[in-house]
């Protein structure tokens, strides 16, 4: 009924022979019309349909066994069609003294997926905010190079449920404590719009009273810059907040560090943004993470303000969580807070956001991929040596006429370099 405890020793491991795929719905990613056609298909009356949706979006059942309020033959006839819950099994790990916590879910297949849970204690001037960071697809076919998804590579979409059950995870964890989930934000891993389908429907279940119930504008979809997603979603002009990952201004730089960038360029993306800002009334938000000596001059907070100027757009910047295959670190405290400064003053918006959880490896996929394996030591130097050639490279386009910074120089010089 009740989450378990804490498993900080449980490791998920996937499994040698992945299983195949359960073929039964989660019962989550089912509508209330389809619920009640089934309950109907199964002799029912209406009010059972009723009895399966409190189960499902207002108890603390974890199975469908817990639902004592339907008869056990009925439980028995939904559980041979619908999955109760798409999650198989969950270790956690928490962090920041408990504030934030991390979970690894495996999935029927074996794939394994992150959530982040990040508490905000309230304080005269706000409410208590407990925000779930959750995932949209195992892995990641964009390949962002300081992003550990990315490394991992595309697994497989997730389904509308597998999606909808991690935030039904965070709310049982947090009823124990007499705690609500507030909001959430596909911030995880994967990108939310190359999912889109699965993405729309679980964030419509999310924010449906009659179903999850969060606040439309509690919910915020982020992306690398999938153009004709944000065009989609613009036409549907729903309430959430869209958060673009951008992280450099110009292209030849965007295009090492967000590779989508060499398809939908960034000037194009901004475009849709803004066409999406307009559509929905709701002020886009764009992420910044900073990397030492790569993205964080003065001259890149320039661009960026010449990008953003009048968009009426605001800014996180986000030191990099530091990876295991990257050479990169992230940028200190104090060009953190520089660059932050000459975005305010050209009159962007702008936050220094703190990472959360990152001595349990809370930047996307870093669980999963520890969980991976390490990939061995010759492939991830190679891999490092070929992003620094790479960044040097994309910064000498980027930068032309500035001079390069000091860890470029040292690549010129280095092995394979020209
Ligand atoms: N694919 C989507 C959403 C998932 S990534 C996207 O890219 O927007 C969510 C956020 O985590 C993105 O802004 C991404 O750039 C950021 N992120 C990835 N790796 C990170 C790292 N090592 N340190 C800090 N932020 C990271
Ligand atoms: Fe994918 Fe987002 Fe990671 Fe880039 S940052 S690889 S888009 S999950």
């Amino acid at each position: 009924m009740t989450e378990p405890a804490l498993l900080p020793d449980v490791r998920l491991r996937p499994a040698a022979t992945p299983p195949p795929r359960d073929p039964r719905p989660g019962v989550s990613g089912l509508g209330g019309a389809d619920v009640a056609r089934l309950v109907a298909e199964l002799g029912e009356p209406p009010f059972r349909g009723h009895q399966v949706a409190d189960a499902v979006w207002r108890s603390g059942a974890a199975a469908w066994d817990d639902v004592t309020t339907l008869a056990r033959p009925l439980r028995a006839a939904l559980a041979e069609r619908l999955r109760f819950d798409t999650i198989v099994g969950t270790t956690s790990r928490p962090a920041d003294g408990g504030t934030t916590e991390k979970a690894l879910h495996r999935l029927s297949d074996g794939r394994l997926v992150e959530s982040v849970l990040m508490r905000y204690p309230g304080r005269a001037d706000r409410r208590e905010r407990n925000t779930l960071c959750l995932s949209s697809q195992a892995g990641c076919a964009v390949g962002c190079p300081f992003c550990a998804t990315g490394e991992l590579g595309f697994e497989r979409d997730l389904e509308v449920a597998e999606i909808v059950d991690q935030a039904r995870h965070a709310r049982r964890r947090l009823a124990g404590d007499g705690r609500h989930l507030t909001n959430v934000v596909f911030m995880g891993m994967g990108e939310p719009l190359l999912n889109l389908d699965a993405v729309i429907a679980a964030a419509a279940a999310l924010t449906d009273p009659e179903r999850f119930g969060l606040g439309a504008r509690h919910v915020t979809l982020s992306t690398s810059g999938v153009v004709p997603g944000i065009e989609r979603l613009a036409r549907l002009r729903p309430q959430w907040t869209l958060a673009i990952s951008l992280h450099a201004a110009r292209d030849p730089l965007r295009d090492l560090l967000v590779p989508l960038n060499r398809r939908w360029p960034v000037a194009d993306v901004v475009a849709a943004a803004g066409a999406y800002a307009r559509a929905t009334g709701r002020r886009v938000s764009y992420e910044y993470v900073m990397i030492d000596g790569i993205n964080d001059t003065p001259a890149d907070a320039d661009a960026v303000a010449r990008l953003l100027g009048g968009s009426g757009a605001h800014v996180n910047c986000i030191p990099m969580n530091p990876v295991a295959h990257t050479p990169w670190q992230a940028s200190p405290p104090g060009r953190v807070a520089a660059f932050a400064e000459r975005l305010g003053a050209a009159g962007i918006g702008v936050t220094v956001r703190r990472n959360r959880g990152q001595e349990v490896g809370a930047a996307c996929g870093q669980l999963a991929a520890e969980q991976a394996g390490e990939p061995p030591a010759p492939s991830v130097a190679r891999r490092r040596e070929r992003l620094v050639v790479e960044s040097a490279a994309a910064l000498q386009a980027a930068r032309s006429g500035e001079a390069p910074p000091p860890d470029v120089r040292r690549a010129r010089r280095g092995p394979g370099s020209r």
